[in-house]
This record gives C-alpha cells, sequence and structure tokens, in this order.
C-alpha cells in the first residue's frame, strides 16, 4: 500500500515559487556577425526564434513562472544605425506579450545603443512599476533605474542599474556624463574608449561597461538593512557582473569593489546574477556564500540550441534548470 505524497516527509517538495532567466537576446534583422575580437559568432535573426523558444516554455509549463528576469541587451546596438530600433524593439515585446508571465527588464549597453535613458523612462522596458521600493528621484535628472520587488513572503529582488555612473544614455551636458569620463580616463587612454585598457586590472573601464553611484549603493544598504532585520533571502540581478571570478575581468562593473562591499557587509544576499558576458560564469563567494552567477547570452547560441533557464526557489536553495547551454546548477543558501 502506498503512502500518499502529503503524508510522506522524504516526497519532494513543490518549490515555494519559479521565475524564468534570460539574458543577452541582442536582436537585430541582419546577417550573423562577429563579436569585437572576431572570436564568436553572433545569431543576431535566430535570437528571436531562441527567445520564443523561451517563452514558449514558459507559457507552456504547468506552474506558470512568477516572473521572468531579462538581464539586459534585449536588441542590439546595430538596429540604431539602420533606424531599425523601434521595430526590433517591437518585434521581441510581440514575443514576451504572447507570454503570460511578468517580465523584469534590466538595462544594458545595447538598451543604451538604441535609446536614451530618458526614452527608456515610462517605456515597456522599464517594469519599475512592480517595484516595491526605488531610490528617489532628483528633480531635473533622470533617475537611477534601481528597484525591489517580494515576489513571495522572505524573499525579495532587487535590480540594479549597471550605467548609472556612465557615458551611456546620460547626456553629454550632465554632470553625471562629465563625472563619468573624469572616471573612464583615469584608467583608459584609448582614443576608442570602447577599447579595453591592456592592464588587465583596468581593462573594465571600457565605454560598454559602467558603475554604481554612491547614491544607488546607499539606496541598495538601506533595503538590506531591512532585509536583513527581516531574515529575507535576497537575490541582486543587473546587467554586470561584480565577482572577478564569475567573469572575464573585461566585463566587470567598473566600481565592482564597491558593491561587493555592500553585499558583504549584509548576510541577507543570497545570490546576484548578470548577462553581458555572453558566456556563463560562476563563483561561491566563500566570504559570505553568495553565489555569483553570469547568464549565458542568447545572441552567442548556435540557432539549434537554447539559451534559458529556470529557477525553482526553495526555503533553503534555488535550482536552476538550464535548456541547451545553459547548465543546472543548484545554489544553496548557505
Ligand atoms: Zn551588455
Amino acid at each position: 500500500m502506498g503512502t500518499s505524497s502529503a503524508m510522506d516527509p522524504c516526497a519532494p517538495q513543490p518549490p515555494l515559487f519559479t521565475f524564468g532567466l534570460i539574458a543577452d537576446v541582442q536582436y537585430a534583422d541582419i546577417d550573423d556577425g562577429f563579436n569585437f575580437t572576431r572570436t564568436r559568432r553572433r545569431y543576431y535573426r535566430s535570437s528571436l526564434q531562441l527567445l520564443k523558444n523561451a517563452l514558449r516554455s514558459w507559457s507552456e509549463s504547468a506552474v506558470k513562472p512568477a516572473f521572468i528576469l531579462q538581464l539586459g541587451d534585449l536588441i542590439d546596438g546595430f538596429n540604431k544605425p539602420r533606424g531599425a530600433s523601434q521595430r526590433a524593439l517591437d518585434a521581441v515585446l510581440r514575443e514576451f506579450a504572447s507570454c503570460p508571465v511578468r517580465v523584469h527588464h534590466v538595462w544594458g549597453n545595447h538598451e543604451f545603443y538604441n535609446f536614451s535613458r530618458s526614452e527608456l523612462v515610462g517605456s515597456p522596458l522599464d517594469s519599475s512599476p512592480y517595484a516595491d521600493s526605488r531610490p528617489s528621484e532628483v528633480p531635473g535628472q533622470d533617475p537611477i533605474y534601481a528597484y525591489q520587488f517580494s515576489p513571495f513572503p522572505g524573499f525579495t529582488f532587487v535590480v540594479l542599474d549597471g550605467y548609472d555612473v556612465s557615458l551611456l544614455g546620460r547626456q553629454e551636458s550632465s554632470e553625471q556624463y562629465n563625472n563619468a569620463m573624469n572616471l573612464i580616463k583615469l584608467y583608459n587612454n584609448n582614443e576608442d574608449l570602447n577599447c579595453p585598457p591592456e592592464l588587465e586590472c583596468h581593462s573594465r573601464f571600457t565605454m560598454f561597461n559602467g558603475g554604481y553611484s554612491r547614491e544607488q549603493l546607499d539606496w541598495l544598504e538601506s533595503v538590506l538593512s531591512a532585509a536583513d532585520e527581516k531574515q529575507e533571502r535576497v537575490t541582486i540581478v543587473s546587467h554586470l557582473p561584480v565577482h572577478p571570478y564569475s567573469t572575464d575581468s573585461v566585463c566587470l562593473a567598473w566600481n565592482y569593489e564597491d558593491l561587493l562591499a555592500v553585499i558583504r557587509s549584509h548576510s541577507c544576499v543570497v545570490c546576484y546574477m548578470a548577462g553581458h558576458a555572453h558566456d556563463a560564469g560562476y563563483c561561491l563567494d566563500q566570504d559570505t556564500g553568495v553565489h555569483h552567477l553570469t547568464v549565458d547570452g542568447v545572441i552567442e547560441t548556435v540557432p539549434d540550441s537554447d539559451a534559458y533557464g529556470t529557477v525553482s526557489v526553495y526555503a533553503d536553495r534555488m535550482v536552476l534548470v538550464g535548456k541547451g547551454r545553459m547548465a543546472d546548477r543548484v545554489l544553496l543558501f548557505l
């Protein structure tokens, strides 16, 4: 005689909730190309089909994900000179509209190649209306695109703005642009600021990266202090990786040490997720037990494969089940 699973303490428990994960779709209606160093193929057209595959899988799953995390670079910068930014955005948003799951969009460098910060604010790529809280706005300044939301009691997610301090998206006349220019020039003497400095410890100071302002870090500090008190589990997502062992040094946020220091001073953080690098990376920060996950990019994934994942969240762990080249991973809350 069998025991019903409700009675069996060893039966697998259902997750508290699940969420979808996808990064760097970089769609454009153009032929395949290559990355900057011409070592990796980019499948600009096929990336739309891979996005469809992911969304179909989430739409058809028996238990719908609570939300989707889209980690930035949804359409490629090549759309801009072709006057195709809006058309490409409409094409990817049509796909998202076919899926009945809420999407949290992160902004990457390619968002800013196509649109200014003020154009992105209030656009369909601005998911901050789903925020429980966000940094206070400064009158006359384009806002920082950061916010927190709580999809389930005891769990908080924080979306961070990796281009808060950057040469992208801000008006050239603004004080922020000026400050970012002064910072990058301290380390990057190249005429083309998209070209990384030769010194590896400075290679992240390129135009395609950016950083986190003191204002944003202070806001994060307050969010994490509140979460510490409530003993919540916090996952932080951003376009840019911040742990040197989780990615290539050329992909790190400019002031990754500042963000790492904030993360390390709070016990509530369990995971940091980023895109941007196109190749997966992972490390466990030994000091804090925080998992740093860099997610594979759709754009450099062969057309007959896939690059998305679904994360199941339990009381003591998150379990990532990847499709195609995205690897499975168990992230224990330590
Ligand atoms: Zn990027």
